[in-house]
């Protein structure tokens, strides 16, 4: 198949830095849209797959899944999209459209669901290549509507921090009676406390960092419990319907279990992996409590959500950099000193 060379940001080995190369996008298929990628949210997964914390990352990778542009092109069969149309890509770029989890808009739990970058490109026999670069070519069915009246660069970490706290706010049925929870002030924490503030819950942080408190309740939090304080994580046993847990890195889910009331739900987002310590049944059996996962969102649940935040005008909070400050801004996300998203400046791979 045809293919034209682009320009991107990515890596080769899992310790060196991300630095300026060629790809080649495929030719556009009738289904295909090609987008001028405007914005590049950088979430913590780009840094986790850049570096091969979850072994199963194939080089050189492109990372980037909190993309937003406009349309460039389209194939001739694509009905839902035209030249200059404001739009976005998030996490997943096919699935094989035909499974159970498929048929109900649950595409990131099929099989064969292809990620926007590391995934397969069956077009091209070669890996897919994520949103830190010029342009990207999708089947149509995988490119969401933005909202016009929302900033372009505030949109973007809706794509992935938004929809991944999003789906099990909605799975869980969290309304304006629920007492929710969010572990983790990052990407997706900022994110989760909007949303959640959004649907009209009340709303707790936990957190490591007690200079966080004053964002957290402006960002919509009632509450702060900083999760190092154990008097304060004792006080507040059996009083969440769900937790969200951000954490990146394995930690003691026991102390949030605790905190779950009857019914209750912690649903880990974040961390990918054995749990250190192990989980201990007693308090899960004793208030028929739950620990889940989740895992981003369908395709149109995520239109749902960027419908949701034109409405209720909620964008991300974000720090724009130029892709040449990649590699600085992920040492920095290491060292959660961000507020809350960065986002990429696209255009300054052009220079
Ligand atoms: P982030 O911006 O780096 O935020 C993570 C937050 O977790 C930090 O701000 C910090 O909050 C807390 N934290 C960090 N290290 C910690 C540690 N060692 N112990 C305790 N708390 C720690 O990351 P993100 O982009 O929000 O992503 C969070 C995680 O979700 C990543 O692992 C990412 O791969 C994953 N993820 C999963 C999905 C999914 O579909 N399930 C989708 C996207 C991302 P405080 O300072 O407030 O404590
Ligand atoms: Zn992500
Ligand atoms: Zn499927």
């Amino acid at each position: 198949m045809k293919t034209s060379p682009v320009k991107a940001y990515g890596t080769k080995a899992p310790d060196a830095d991300l630095q300026q190369m060629e790809i080649s996008r495929r030719e556009l298929t009738a289904g295909d849209v090609e987008i001028d990628i405007h914005y590049c949210g950088v979430c913590h997964s780009d840094l986790h797959f850049a570096r091969n914390d979850w072994g199963m990352t194939q080089y050189p990778v492109v990372p980037g899944h909190e993309i937003v542009g406009t349309v460039k092109r389209v194939g001739e069969d694509v009905t839902r999209y035209s030249v200059g149309d404001l739009v976005a890509v998030g996490c997943l770029v096919d699935s094989c459209r035909t499974c159970d989890n498929c048929k109900k808009d649950l595409e990131q739990y099929c099989p064969e669901w292809v990620g926007t970058y590391g995934g397969y490109d069956k077009h091209l026999d070669t890996n897919t290549h994520g949103g830190y670069s010029e342009t990207i070519v999708v089947d149509e069915t995988f490119v969401l509507r933005v909202p016009d009246n929302l900033d372009k660069a505030g949109i973007a970490p809706v794509l992935c921090a938004g929809i991944t706290t999003w789906s099990p706010l909605r799975h869980w049925n969290v309304g304006k009676d629920s007492k929710v929870a969010v572990v983790g002030l990052g990407g997706l924490g900022h994110m989760a406390i909007k949303l959640a503030d959004a649907l009209g819950a009340h709303v707790t942080l936990f957190s490591r960092s007690k200079s966080k408190i004053e964002d957290a309740k402006a960002l919509g939090a009632d509450a702060v419990i900083i999760s190092t304080d154990e008097a304060a994580m004792e006080r507040a046993a059996g009083t969440f319907d769900l937790i969200i847990d951000t954490v990146p890195y394995a930690h003691d889910l026991n102390p949030y279990v605790a905190t779950l009331n009857t019914n209750g739900t912690l649903v880990v987002v974040g961390y990918l992996g054995p749990l250190d310590p192990m989980l201990v049944t007693v308090p899960m059996i004793m208030g028929r409590k739950s620990v889940a996962g989740s895992l981003i969102g369908g395709i149109a649940e995520t239109q749902e959500l960027l419908d949701f935040c034109g409405k209720h005008n909620i964008t991300s909070d974000v720090e724009i950099i130029p892709i040449q400050d990649i590699n600085a801004a992920y040492e920095r996300m290491l060292q959660s000193d961000v507020k809350y998203r960065f986002v990429i400046d696209m255009r300054t791979l052009k220079q």
